[in-house]
């Protein structure tokens, strides 16, 4: 994930809002605020803004730190997050509480020739964890790294809104 996991040692990488491909010759559009993301062009250097890089760019220092910008599961989830707002989260939180753990929420919907859509957060919700196969050093770590992140996010504040 190229939202904040810049691998000092390489010349390319990719704009934060559309991941289209940067390298060393492109122009960019820096963050104003932070050295962890480019952007290809103001466009989406504003809607980064209004999606989840307002928080991301607080956390920014910390999670360079930490380590975890070189771990994309952890910024995936990080970004799951940061694209929404906790009401959002609230607001549909009956229905990710509420899903079928066999079939997740979209049965009726696959059935009927579609697929599932990345931005539907049902879907997200539902993906296989397979948390029955794991070790339990596995899950305490990731249970940590969850903690982390939401104090990160905290901090940056994302709850404030
Ligand atoms: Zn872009
Ligand atoms: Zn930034």
């Amino acid at each position: 994930m190229a939202c904040l996991d810049q691998d000092e040692d390489a010349d390319v990488d990719a704009c934060a809002e559309c991941f289209v491909l940067l390298d060393a010759a492109s122009a960019f559009v820096p963050c104003a605020s932070c050295a962890g993301v480019a952007f290809c062009s103001v466009t989406c250097r504003n809607r980064a803004f209004q999606s989840h890089h307002k928080v991301e760019c607080s956390a920014f220092p910390i999670l360079k730190a930490s380590g975890l910008v070189h771990m994309p599961l952890a910024l995936l989830a990080l970004r799951a997050v940061t694209q929404k707002t906790p009401k959002f989260f609230m607001d549909n939180r009956t229905k990710f509480e509420s899903h079928n753990v066999r079939t997740g929420g979209v049965e009726e919907e696959l059935h009927d020739g579609k697929v599932y859509l990345s931005e539907d957060y049902e879907n997200l919700f539902n993906l296989v964890t397979h948390e029955e196969k794991r070790e339990p050093i596995d899950l305490t770590t990731k249970a940590i790294f969850a903690v982390f992140l939401m104090c990160c996010i905290k901090s940056a504040g994302y709850f404030k809104d």
